[in-house]
């Protein structure tokens, strides 16, 4: 073997012996490119429509005292299961028979309107949509009239409709809304039992809908001039983040009169069935104002509890304040 043979076989076999004692350090594998965080899409809080809200709580006086086994109270549901379903929510309505304090029972209906209802990420705003039978606070002239309730539930069903009409305008991505109108809160026992309570919201709470929301805010008596909602501690026990968050971002809108850093003591209301039996955090924005006698506003459940009782300029800024909430969230900013 002449030199120039052995330089050409080192030539072919070293380059292949050089790769196979390689072979068992693989390459690296190539680098993947870094995955861009996709932002969040942003959403233009949309403009909370005051006199619209005004109208909805005033159709609903039209109907009558909305007492449960009232014709009022069936045409009542009607009217409002039909407007979600005008917004494009998918409506659920919810029925239960319900033994209440005084030996009666009544089919109870909780209304449960949805948008985007497939979205995980869920929240949900609340009111009562019932009537109180009796109108038997110690301020009353006549207790065995119904009361009217435009601030004591009208006021808040009201709020949710015109959100709802918000909603249906101006759509967007990510975020579920559950507007759930509770029936038979307001058909209690005057000092009796908290159970008597709520028992719409005892029912909803018991049988959440398929995809059940994240976090809730009620609102009960949102429609009187001037009101003062405080810190409630049943609200401030279960869900402080919650509250802090609206209060915090209410004060920023300007509402630092009516949104309080002042805590008050507990109360039963739909919110505390849903924070102890369902588990799921909510607050309630309620108006506790200073100095009247049974700690609520001087017309709650009075026959005085009528059109008169409301001030727009409080349904506009409680409505702006929780429309700002839902868009802040769905851009995941709140
Ligand atoms: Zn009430």
């Amino acid at each position: 073997m002449n030199r120039q043979w052995l330089f050409l076989l080192l030539g072919i076999f070293l380059p292949l012996f050089w790769t196979a004692c390689h072979e068992d350090t693989p390459p690296p594998p190539p680098e993947k490119p870094e995955q861009p965080v996709k932002p969040a899409k942003q959403y233009a809080v949309p403009a909370f429509d005051r006199d619209s809200a005004y109208a909805f709580l005033a159709r609903q006086l039209e109907f009558g005292p909305r007492v449960p086994g009232t014709e009022a109270h069936a045409k009542t549901r009607e009217w409002l299961v039909q407007k979600f379903r005008d917004y494009g929510f998918e409506v659920l309505e919810q029925k239960f028979d319900q033994k209440t304090f005084d030996g009666k029972t009544f089919e109870g209906v909780n209304i449960i309107a949805r948008y985007a209802p497939a979205e995980s990420r869920r929240m949900m705003l609340a009111s009562h949509w019932d009537s109180r039978p009796f109108a038997d606070s110690p301020l009353s002239n006549s207790p065995d009239q119904a009361v009217p309730g435009a601030d004591d539930g009208a006021s808040g069903v009201a709020i949710l409709l015109e959100i709802a009409r918000q909603i249906s305008q101006h759509p967007f991505d990510g975020l579920g809304v559950d507007l759930v109108l509770f029936d038979l809160e307001d058909y209690g026992e005057s000092g009796g039992s908290e159970m008597s309570w709520g028992l719409g919201a005892q029912y909803y709470a018991r049988h959440l809908p398929p995809i059940a929301p994240q976090y809730g805010i009620l609102l009960d008596m949102v429609g009187a001039a001037h009101p003062r909602f405080t810190k409630e501690q049943v609200s401030m026990t279960y869900a402080p983040q919650v509250m802090n968050k609206v209060w915090h971002l209410a004060q920023s809108m300007g509402h630092k009169e009516m949104f309080v850093n002042v805590p008050t003591g507990p109360l039963v209301d739909d919110h505390y069935f849903v924070n102890t039996i369902a588990g799921i955090p909510m607050i309630d924005i309620i108006n506790r104002p200073v100095g009247t006698k049974t700690g609520f506003v001087k017309h709650w459940h009075t026959p005085q509890d009528d059109l008169s009782a409301i001030d727009k300029n409080t349904l506009g800024a409680v409505g702006q304040v929780l429309t700002a909430v839902i868009y802040r969230e769905a851009s995941r900013s709140f």
